[in-house]
């Protein structure tokens, strides 16, 4: 074409390879039938389909990290994880604690119930970090609950664990209201207690939920998905929020929402490699 773009033709390559990696992902997430609509996929663009804040990256090719949290040459050792001694002279933050809490305005803003955040508590292999309660959070008091907590639920039976295996934690405790971002200040405001649980919990890897909970757990740093960073010598990791998968229509979006689980999967296939496990053969 005269004008530079692609020819669909010469898209195919591109679209095959994202088809075939979205079919893995189905068959390694237990799926055994796919439903597709052909009209769906020929006029498909790749980069046209993707929205524009998620770029499609080889998560594989995510070099691991090193102490101040820029990437390390792939063929460097990776640290031992959690290899620091528990913190035993700490105690984890109840939510009688967190209820008389007033550090920050989410104190006076209509929150039902604190959320602390649950799971197993001593060094599991795993602790997933999002940014606030929802709705649902708030009602129950209980973290990843609602709608993207099932999804949250099907990633880490994916990666052969259970909810009471791995700790769940946001990183502010109240609801914001209208489920807005918490702000900078309230998440500074709430840090400590996160603080706290790592400290107290040990997990051997963290993985972050959403772009909030990489701001909140390092602020004023630029922290990417798919690449390893070190949160207090425990090895860290970022990924999308399970709520910005479900957003997507399986109909209209079919080539977006499985472009993003892929780069979740990956993801998480890289957070197994790192303690040496492998998602469980289906
Ligand atoms: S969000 Fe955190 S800092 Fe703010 S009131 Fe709740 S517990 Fe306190």
């Amino acid at each position: 074409m005269s004008n530079g773009e692609k020819t669909d033709m010469e898209n195919l390559p591109e679209i095959l390879t994202a088809f075939e990696q979205a079919l893995e992902l189905e068959r390694e997430l237990g799926t055994r039938t796919v439903d597709c609509d052909r009209a769906l996929l020929l006029p498909v663009s790749i980069g046209r389909a993707r929205p524009p804040d998620a770029p499609l990256r080889r998560v594989e090719d995510a070099p691991p990290y090193r102490d101040d949290g820029r990437a390390r040459p792939p063929d460097a050792p990776s640290a031992p994880a959690n290899d620091k001694p528990r913190a035993t002279s700490l105690a984890l933050p109840t939510a009688e604690e967190l209820a008389a809490c007033t550090k920050c305005p989410l104190a006076t803003l209509g929150r039902q119930h604190v959320v602390p955040g649950q799971g197993n508590a001593a060094s599991p292999d795993f602790m997933f970090i999002g940014e606030a309660p929802g709705a649902d959070e708030d009602r129950q008091g209980l973290a990843f609950v609602g709608a993207a907590g099932q999804f949250l639920t099907k990633m880490i039976a994916a990666m052969g664990y259970t909810r009471e295996q791995i700790f769940i934690a946001n990183i502010c405790k109240c609801r914001p209201p209208n489920n807005r971002t918490p702000s900078p200040q309230e998440m500074e405001a709430c840090l400590p207690y996160l603080r706290r649980q790592i400290a107290v919990i040990r997990p051997k890897c963290i993985v972050l939920l959403g772009r909030t909970a990489m701001s909140g757990l390092f602020p004023g740093q630029r922290i990417l998905r798919g690449m390893w960073y070190e949160y207090e010598g425990i090895p860290t990791i970022a990924t999308f929020h399970p709520s910005y998968i479900i957003r997507f229509n399986p109909l209209t979006d079919a080539v977006s929402l499985r472009t993003a689980k892929l780069e979740v999967w990956n993801t998480l296939k890289l957070a197994l490699a790192k303690l040496g496990k492998q998602p469980p053969k289906k």
